[in-house]
């Protein structure tokens, strides 16, 4: 992010009086960590902020309800339809913003922070890095560049953000700069195995039986993607309703379908409430799923992508195929 970018950015917070934040829609703990620390820096500073995501079932995750800050949270129905200073965080593209889109077209100023390759360079200023292993690690410098000091609070989020995107530093954007900054969160006195308890280590008694009918379902395809192999399966909705479980609660089950070794792609496909197919597609690193997902209009980083299917999912998988064939 170039110098002058920075300073641009802190002049437009500093002389705003009301500042409306924004993150994707089914906020992960980069996109809404991110949002409710920078939220936090500027109501430090004396702003009036306002927080949301554009989803039309507005509902924070369950296992992201730990995070400070939700005061700050309004409903997409009461959100500025024309701010004058509109900050994004973790949304590559407009798109991703859901129901708050039409705001990000009219505000007057919009700084997107984001650290996809594949942003589509939306926005009146971007302050985007693809190097940084997390959206957390943009907000963290500016709200140093603001003058906010970390609080545990305002830690918290940027914590969140950056183990949730680092896959707890076992992810290849494991930078030296992401154990630093983790080193000086941790300082403000985190609770690091709450939050790890929080992120990870709990779930409704329906999701084991959720995640036990999918894995009797998962495919090993070991010929796809070029003979370097491919596993899969999907979570319908009748499953998660037997149950109660909520949509936000299967999110995660790509981590356990992904160890497969005789695999290189790993996909994981999500009935939402609203009947649409939400697609996780990981890589070990020989195959980009961000091309593949943005072909299909989704999108993501080269070992972590996804898009949504309105299609079956014999149909969406049949497409995916198609576009793993090697060139
Ligand atoms: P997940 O599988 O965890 O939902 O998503 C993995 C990554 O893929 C996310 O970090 C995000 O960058 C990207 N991604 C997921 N869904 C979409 C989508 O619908 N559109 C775009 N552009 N990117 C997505
Ligand atoms: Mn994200
Ligand atoms: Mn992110």
């Amino acid at each position: 992010v170039p110098e002058s970018d920075w300073a641009r950015a802190v002049e437009l917070i500093r002389s705003a009086d009301e500042i409306a934040l924004a993150c994707h829609v089914s906020p992960d703990g980069d996109a809404l960590g991110s949002m409710l620390a920078a939220g936090l820096a500027m109501r430090a500073l004396g702003k009036r902020v306002v927080a949301s995501f554009g989803d039309r079932r507005f509902e924070v995750p369950r296992l992201l309800r730990f995070l400070p800050g939700q005061e700050l949270l309004v409903e997409p129905a009461r959100y500025p339809e024309a701010p004058a200073l509109m900050i994004t965080f973790d949304a590559s593209t407009s798109a991703r913003l859901g129901l708050l889109g039409d705001s990000a077209a009219k505000a007057a100023e919009l700084i997107v922070v984001d650290h996809h390759p594949s942003n589509s360079g939306f926005g009146t200023m971007a302050l985007i890095d693809p190097g940084a292993a997390a959206t957390a690690m943009l907000v963290e410098e500016l709200i140093d560049r603001l003058g906010v000091p970390l609080d545990r609070d305002i830690a918290t989020g940027l914590y969140a953000g950056l183990v949730t995107d680092t896959g707890s530093f076992r992810h290849s954007s494991t930078s030296p700069a992401a154990h630093a900054m983790a080193a000086r969160l941790v300082a403000t006195g985190l609770r690091t195995d709450e939050i790890a308890r929080e992120l990870w280590d709990r779930s409704p008694f329906g999701y084991l039986k959720v995640l036990g009918a999918a894995l009797e379902r998962v495919h090993l395809e070991p010929e796809a993607a070029g003979g370097l192999g491919l596993v899969w399966t999907y979570v319908p909705r009748v499953d998660r309703a037997a149950y109660g479980l909520p949509y936000d609660e299967v999110e995660g089950m790509i981590d356990i379908v992904r160890r497969t070794d005789e695999a290189e792609v790993a996909i994981v496909l999500k009935e939402d409430d609203e009947g649409a197919w939400q697609v996780s597609t990981r890589s070990k690193g020989a195959v980009d799923v961000a091309r593949v997902c943005a072909a299909l209009g989704g999108g993501g980083h080269v070992r972590a992508a996804g898009f949504t299917s309105h299609r079956p999912v014999a149909e969406t998988m049949a497409d995916i195929r198609a576009l793993l064939t090697p060139a």
